[in-house]
């Protein structure tokens, strides 16, 4: 399986990191060993001394597809959960300075903590609240009506250069409030005030 992740998609998170509105979906993707899942701790890298929490809506891909036509795009997700999609900032900085990849500070170990799913028809999609916590202390509140490309617009873009695969995950994009984490520090996220993640930076 592979993760895809797009950037830039709340207007409010491109404006506290003074990056410029794209004209087109932001794409990146992580390896699947960035993965933590059952609420396993995150273990701070060595390689950097500023890693972000970005608390994201995510997509679970249930068939195959590509090419997909926006208006068929709801028929490839069932699913959706919330993930954290950890940024190495320092190490991303530096990247875009010289006008390089970001992998490195998008895809490493843990940088992708994932919650259960759950069933999509429970939901509102264009309505969602998320929120996460820091210590108990509310850090980032989104709601996806903010969103700049909609789910389906993210799938039908994306898919028009990978094939998305059953069990595929999308990470739809952050809102503002992202900050640094500490070691010791306890995330808690929450859809619609159900405690989807809760877990802790060692
Ligand atoms: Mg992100």
């Amino acid at each position: 399986m592979k993760i895809i992740a797009v950037g830039r998609n709340y207007a409010a998170h491109i404006e506290e990191l003074k990056n410029e509105v794209p004209t087109a979906p932001v794409i990146f993707t992580k390896p699947e060993t960035a993965i933590l899942r059952h609420n396993e701790p995150f273990y701070y890298p060595s390689f950097s001394n500023s890693i972000h929490h970005e608390l994201e809506v995510v997509l679970k891909i249930s068939k195959m597809g590509k090419n997909i036509e926006e208006k068929f795009a709801h028929k490839y997700y069932q699913e959706i959960g919330l993930g954290i999609d950890f940024t190495a900032r320092d190490v991303q900085s530096e990247l875009k300075k010289k006008g390089l990849p970001w992998d490195l500070a998008k895809g490493f170990n843990g940088s992708a903590p994932i919650s259960e799913f759950v069933h999509k028809e429970e939901y509102t999609l264009q309505d969602l609240n998320f929120e996460l916590d820091v210590n108990g202390e509310l850090r980032q509140k989104g709601n996806t009506n903010r969103m700049i490309y909609s789910f389906d617009t993210i799938i039908s873009f994306v898919s028009q250069y990978f094939t998305l695969k059953t069990g595929d995950l999308i990470f739809t994009g952050t809102p503002a409030g992202v900050a640094e984490v500490q070691v010791g520090d306890r995330l808690t996220a929450r859809l619609e005030g159900k405690t989807m993640l809760d877990f802790e930076i060692k």
